[in-house]
């Protein structure tokens, strides 16, 4: 289809030529804020503190301001964490189920086979993240493992620290809950896990769009030109917040790396479907009907995912050992004055 050249279109295109976002940040916060209505009563009342929660909802965009910075390095550092392009995997010769779960031990994994198939890297690839196909699955495990580093201490400094600690630790808790909600975020938008993140690209034999525009539309542009989703409506299809279980087979990923990659995986697979509709035209402003029950799906998607991985943080995270012994000489130090 052709998309409506509103002047919000125009200044996404044109956005869009300086850097690829997913969700905008309204969809990112409204993931937020449905993740955070089916949270457990367990769950630490404070994160639903209206500052906080607001907070939460700020932080949901945050990575994507980090690539605002047009600074090559942090590009390289920052970019990368964003999407996850299946396709880009297959000239490596690597299979999702072969993938490290160590980053590094990955890059090393890619830079053998590299060299092995003598694979030439694009130029005019400034900022080196061009024929890399990303580090979403990592980026969601990763930060998911911060978040619970903070619930350990945390958990050690309600019962044992400052009052200072303990608004430090909470304060901490809400920016990671912030930082992770982001990358979980971007992989529900489909857009985020192929090379044909912004029209299809190379052999069409569908007939796929091409248009440069087409991210930009499922970022936000669709449901601006039609209307915003329906937190209300939305929130009360969500189920509870269930803890995630580890799979029971040879997965020695810490973290919930396997968990991050199948959920990538899913939406993947939603890839083409979405494309499908575009060619219908049912992503049309004219006759939005299925591709905003798609749309409004992914956002659900992404919001019971991030709900899970908050609430199995929260159980999971052990009290910080380290820290208990600290403050209990600290105590004893202070008892002995
Ligand atoms: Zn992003």
């Amino acid at each position: 289809m052709k998309y409506p050249r509103s002047l919000f279109t125009v200044a996404a295109a044109l956005l869009f030529t300086l850097t690829a976002h997913a969700w905008d940040y309204e969809r990112h916060r409204l993931i937020n804020d449905l993740a955070l209505t089916t949270l457990s009563k367990e769950f630490p009342a404070f994160v639903r503190l209206p500052a906080n929660r607001e907070r939460i909802l700020f932080l949901s965009g945050e990575p994507d301001r980090w690539r605002n910075n047009r600074d090559r390095a942090l590009r390289h550092l920052n970019s990368l964490d964003h999407y996850f392009d299946l396709e880009d995997l297959a000239p490596y010769q690597i299979k999702p189920a072969d993938l490290s779960h160590f980053r590094y031990r990955y890059v090393e994994q890619m830079a053998n086979a590299r060299a092995r198939l003598k694979l030439e890297l694009p130029e005019a690839n400034s900022d080196h993240i061009k024929g890399h196909p990303g580090f979403l699955p990592w980026a969601i495990n990763e930060n998911y493992l911060k978040l619970v580093s903070a619930f350990s201490y945390l958990k050690v400094y309600e019962k044992m620290g400052t009052e200072e600690e303990k608004a430090n630790a909470r304060a901490n808790v809400i920016y990671r809950m912030g930082i992770l909600s982001h990358y979980v975020g971007d992989a529900a938008q489909p857009l985020h896990t192929t090379k044909h993140f912004n029209g299809w690209v190379g052999d069409n034999p569908k007939g796929y769009t091409t248009s440069r525009r087409f991210h930009s539309w499922i970022d936000g542009g669709f449901f601006k030109a039609t209307q915003a989703p329906d937190l209300a409506a939305l929130a009360s299809a969500l189920r509870p917040a269930k803890l995630i279980v580890r799979p029971p087979s040879r997965d020695l990923a810490s973290g919930h790396f396997q968990y991050a990659l199948n959920y990538i995986l899913a939406q993947h697979k939603k890839m083409e479907p979405l494309y499908q509709l575009d060619k219908e035209k049912k992503l049309s402003p004219e006759t939005p009907g299925a591709g905003k029950i798609f749309l409004e799906t992914q956002l659900k998607t992404a919001a019971q995912t991030l709900a899970d991985l908050w609430q199995t943080a929260q159980t999971e995270a052990p009290p910080d050992r380290y820290l208990q012994t600290y403050l209990a000489q600290r105590q004893l130090q202070q008892e002995e004055k």
